[in-house]
Formats: structure tokens, C-alpha cells, sequence
């Protein structure tokens, strides 16, 4: 039943080509509109209410979570990456709901201990499909979440989910359907989608710069050799002299996030003026991106990018905590693989429920998500209540 009133409009001064409600490819459940919420605004309070959105909080990116309070966890991380995705939606005329639901969630599927985590949960998986912490986000909010009486997972619109799964492999994508089309078509998903995978890039690049700088892996000369940094390094350092270290870093550090959503904008409207698609399904069917950066500042964040690679997640501190991760992941499946009486009774019913549908395949994807949900500080506990004789289980 309909309830919403007819006055409320949730996309005055959104662009022909933008993702509203009226175009959206819907959900798999189908279910009445919200009240007083858009579509999006509902898939958006639903990730919010998650579970694995709570988790993100105790997951890492780079850093592990109890390394120090300042650091980014996934949590704030998703938080910034919503902020820069607004910024530019409401810039370009886009649905800014959209991008906060698939900002909010893109990270929903990481496994503990960042890309080392993901790394050796793959390596576990490997005979049985492999493990992608992004195909896991899809996972999480397709059926990992179970609470809804109506259906499995949130229920959320296509729009989100094809925004969440942001890349695919050719096998993956045929496994997955409507969901998974795009990739196998060449085509693009909506401009929301877009904006938010390189509002991820523009936050990540600019609050690890700000975290390396605080833990001390990197300094800021090393990084007065990187353009993108430098620029705006020397327009703070002449306009404040005798400004304190630390507030010369965050206006360093702001600058570099607003001269990239800058660009992104700036690019992006020439792009949609040139291209003028009529509508979302010109920018699913157009031959490429149209939300991008200018080649000068592709090139700019190259250069940054590299260096946080080699300096930054290759730093002998930032390795020693991944070989440990790698450790606590792969010893924890071998053990929970091995004996699924190990587990938690939930997470038992669930291995026994998928390796009744998909033999042994199932079995290590239903110990893989349950590895994969956990934090930082609860992969620690787990692996030391398995493998510790001392530890009270
Ligand atoms: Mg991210």
C-alpha cells in the first residue's frame, strides 16, 4: 500500500540522466515505496542499521585497528568516501541518496586486516571460486544479512548493488545474472555508481597520506618529491610560515581532496555537456566512463598512488602486521575448515546448509563468511581461543 504523499519529490533539480526512483530497475523483493523516503534514502538507513556496517568500525584499512584511535578504520573511511561522493553528486545534479547508500556499503565484504585479510582469504579459497572482498559487499547485502521477515539480505535497489559491485570477473559475472550484465555487455552502470568508485580513490589516497604522516611510515619530504602533494604544500607553507606541523598537514591534506573533486567535477560536467545523454540509459549504453578526471590529474594521482605503494603499504612496519593477518586468516580456516564443530552453532548450521547444497565448495564459502565478517580484534580473539591451550574458549 502507497502511503507516500503525492507533494513529496525527491528529485527536484536532479539532471534527465541521474538514477531516480521513477527509472529505478527496482528490487528483487518487490516491496511498496517507503513513506517519506525515496528509495535510495531506505537502502541507504538500511546499511546503516547492518550489522557489517557496525563491523567497519573494528576494521582496517592499511593500519590495524588497535595501532592507535586517530587512525581511519573502514568505518570513517566510509563515512569520508559518502562526504566526497555528496559533494560531487549534488554538484553534477545527481541522487545524492544513491552515492551515500553505495559509499556506505562499498566496504561492507572486507574481510579483517585489510588487503592482507582478503589476500590469504583468497589464498584459502582458491579451490573453491576464490574470495573478492568486493563481490563479498554484494554478498553481505544480498543474503549475509539476516533479518528482514520478508526477504533474504536488505533487499536493496538495483542501483545500489550495482554500484557496490564495482568489478567483476567474466566467470563471476555470469554466475550473478542482472547484476552481473554489465560487465559481460561492456556497459557502465549510472553516473552515482561512477562518482563514488573515484570518490573512494580521492579518499583513500588523501587520509593515508594524513595516517602515514601520523604513524610516522612516511614523512613529508619523501612526499614533497609527489606533484600533487607538493602544490599544495608550498601554497600552505606561503601563506601560513610558522604554522604548526600538524595544522599544515590537514590544510595540505583538504587541499588535496578538494582540488581532485574539483577536477572531477569540473571534468566530469564537460564530459555530460559533450555527451548530453538523454537519459540513464545513454550513460548504461555510452562507450565509456562519464564521470572522470582530467588526463593531467589521472596522471597526478598516479604518482601519488605509486608511492603510497611502495612507501606506505610495502613499509616494512605495515608488512610485519600483514604476515601476522596472513597467519591468524589462514590458520583459522584451516582449523574451522577441517572441524566445523569448532564453530559457533549459527555458523555451523551455516556450513552445514551450504555444503548439503554445494558439497565442499559450500563449506569453505560458508567458513569464509564467517571469517570474513569478523574484526581485527575478533580474528585475534578467535585465533587465540582456537589454537591457545591457556585461552577460555
Ligand atoms: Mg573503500
Amino acid at each position: 500500500m502507497n502511503t507516500r504523499p503525492r507533494e513529496l519529490n525527491f528529485n527536484t533539480g536532479l539532471a534527465e540522466y541521474a538514477v531516480v526512483d521513477a527509472v529505478s530497475r527496482g528490487r528483487r523483493y518487490p516491496e511498496p515505496p517507503p513513506s517519506y523516503r525515496s528509495e535510495f534514502q531506505r537502502d541507504r538507513d538500511r546499511i546503516i542499521h547492518a550489522a557489517a556496517f557496525r563491523r567497519l568500525e573494528y576494521k582496517t584499512q592499511v593500519f590495524v585497528n588497535h595501532e592507535g584511535d586517530l587512525f581511519r578504520t573502514r568505518l570513517t573511511h566510509s563515512i569520508e568516501v559518502a562526504q566526497i561522493a555528496r559533494s560531487i553528486a549534488r554538484a553534477l545534479r545527481l541522487n545524492e541518496d544513491l552515492t551515500e547508500a553505495i559509499a556506505l556499503a562499498h566496504d561492507l565484504g572486507h574481510t579483517p586486516f585489510g588487503h592482507a585479510g582478503q589476500d590469504a582469504l583468497n589464498e584459502c579459497m582458491r579451490a573453491y571460486g576464490g574470495f573478492e572482498h568486493n563481490l563479498q559487499s554484494l554478498r553481505v547485502v544480498d543474503k549475509l544479512e539476516e533479518k528482514y521477515a520478508d526477504f533474504p539480505g536488505l533487499n536493496l535497489s538495483f542501483e545500489t548493488r550495482e554500484g557496490i559491485l564495482k568489478h567483476c570477473s567474466a566467470k563471476n559475472a555470469a554466475a550473478l545474472g542482472d547484476i552481473g550484465a554489465r560487465f559481460l555487455n561492456k556497459q557502465q552502470p549510472g553516473l552515482e555508481a561512477q562518482l563514488t568508485n573515484l570518490a573512494d580513490e580521492i579518499a583513500y589516497n588523501s587520509h593515508d597520506v594524513d595516517d602515514g604522516l601520523r604513524a610516522g611510515l612516511i614523512d613529508i619530504e619523501q612526499l614533497r618529491a609527489i606533484a600533487l602533494f607538493n602544490d599544495q604544500y608550498e601554497e600552505v607553507r606561503q601563506r601560513y610560515p610558522g604554522l604548526s606541523q600538524r595544522r599544515v598537514i590537514h590544510e595540505v591534506v583538504r587541499r588535496l581532496i578538494n582540488c581532485q573533486v574539483i577536477d572531477l567535477v569540473q571534468t566530469s560536467g564537460a564530459l555530460l555537456r559533450q555527451h548530453a545523454p538523454d537519459d540513464l540509459e545513454a550513460v548504461r549504453t555510452h562507450p565509456g566512463a562519464l564521470i572522470d578526471f582530467s588526463s593531467e590529474m589521472r596522471e597526478r594521482n598516479l604518482e601519488l598512488k605509486r608511492f603510497l605503494r611502495s612507501e606506505l603499504y610495502r613499509h616494512y612496519r605495515v608488512h610485519r602486521m600483514s604476515v601476522k593477518a596472513l597467519r591468524v586468516i589462514r590458520e583459522l580456516f584451516e582449523a574451522f575448515f577441517t572441524d566445523s564443530r569448532l564453530l559457533p552453532r549459527e555458523a555451523q548450521q551455516q556450513v552445514a546448509e551450504l555444503r548439503a547444497r554445494d558439497g565442499e565448495s559450500g563449506q569453505a564459502r560458508a567458513v569464509a563468511d564467517y571469517i570474513a565478517g569478523m574484526t581485527d580484534r575478533y580474528a585475534i580473539k578467535e585465533h587465540q581461543r582456537v589454537y591457545n591451550p591457556g585461552e577460555l574458549t
